[in-house]
């Protein structure tokens, strides 16, 4: 009878440090906290905004509040996102589901940039017919608006900010990043109505919707490439170089043939092959390996490592 092979993922063969995935989690718990606040901000920012942008006819206040709608739906993104993150390791994700944080914040870079240019869209409408029309009317209740709306902001990107450095979280980082680009995005449009309310040019208005759009555009897409750089597996030369110049220093090693590192979520998993002398025992080897590991948790946030040894 064949004897039948069981993986147990469960019981970590994989050999996940279980300090670091508990860490994650808390982050991950913690996270999801500020993001709660974050939600309930953006609710009341953008139904604020967009209900006085209606009345007034404000062009940069409305993409100044669409620009906000995103931070809902980016926010609760990132949400569904830190849920599926955090479940447990499972014998269909061996390595646990971290990756599902990366792809929200993935996504809600997308999203900006595709508001970014629903922004632009609208704006240039706008912008055409203050030209055919000569005029658009203006209130300077807008302009207060935005005002609140940046002061909030920053308060926001500050707690984010903070946190997410703290914590070393990159949904949380991304969101400070919404929340910066949110708040000049509003600082500026109080500045254009005001400045188009006293001057009577109302392009000013319109051009700086235009503008926002551009930003906001730009934005998303940074988000947008940093997240597809995990995503896709992708890890910095100067990273790899690094773990190689610290491996490279055990006696035990002779040569490293190639270090391979990949995010999961915020953490990384490394594939490493070193060259060692041919008469080592199995023992010796994972001792080695043990060794290396800790060397290496000692400065990264490794998840785990597969390490190959080869003989010279
Ligand atoms: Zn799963």
């Amino acid at each position: 009878m064949a004897k039948r092979q069981v993986i147990e993922p469960l019981s970590n063969g994989l050999n996940i440090d279980l300090a670091i995935e508990a860490a994650s989690l808390h982050k991950n718990r913690l996270a999801r906290r500020l993001l709660w606040l974050n939600l309930a901000c953006y609710v009341l920012l953008s139904g604020t905004e967009l209900a006085i942008g209606y009345w007034t006819q404000a062009a940069a206040l409305l993409a100044d509040g669409q620009n906000n709608l995103t931070g809902i739906l980016s926010a609760t993104l990132l949400l569904v996102g830190l849920h599926y993150a955090k479940l447990p390791r499972d014998t269909f994700h061996l390595e646990g589901h971290w990756q599902y944080e990366v792809l929200a914040v993935f996504l809600s870079g997308l999203l900006m940039v595709l508001v970014g240019l629903s922004c632009i869209w609208s704006a240039g409408w706008q912008t055409w017919q203050v030209l055919s029309a000569g005029r658009e009317s203006l209130n300077l209740l807008a302009s207060l608006t935005a005002g609140f709306s940046g002061g909030l902001l920053v308060i926001e990107a500050l707690i984010n900010a903070y946190q997410g450095r703290r914590l070393q979280d990159s949904a949380l980082l991304a969101s400070a990043r919404d929340y910066f680009s949110d708040a000049i995005t509003s600082g500026v449009t109080m500045v254009a109505i005001t400045l188009a309310w006293l001057t009577h040019w109302y392009l000013i208005d319109t051009l700086t919707a235009l503008g926002l759009g551009a930003y906001i555009c730009w934005n998303g897409g940074q988000i947008l490439s940093q997240s597809a750089t995990k995503l896709s597996n992708g890890f910095a030369p100067s990273k790899q170089q690094q773990i190689v110049v610290l491996l490279a220093q055990h006696p035990a090693i002779q040569r490293v043939i190639y270090v391979n590192g990949r995010y999961v979520g915020d953490n990384l998993v490394l594939d490493i092959a070193v060259v060692v002398a041919p008469e080592l025992t199995v023992q010796a080897t994972d001792q080695l390996r043990v060794q290396l590991e800790a060397q290496l948790a000692h400065q990264w946030s490794i998840l785990y490592c597969c390490v190959e040894f080869r003989a010279s």
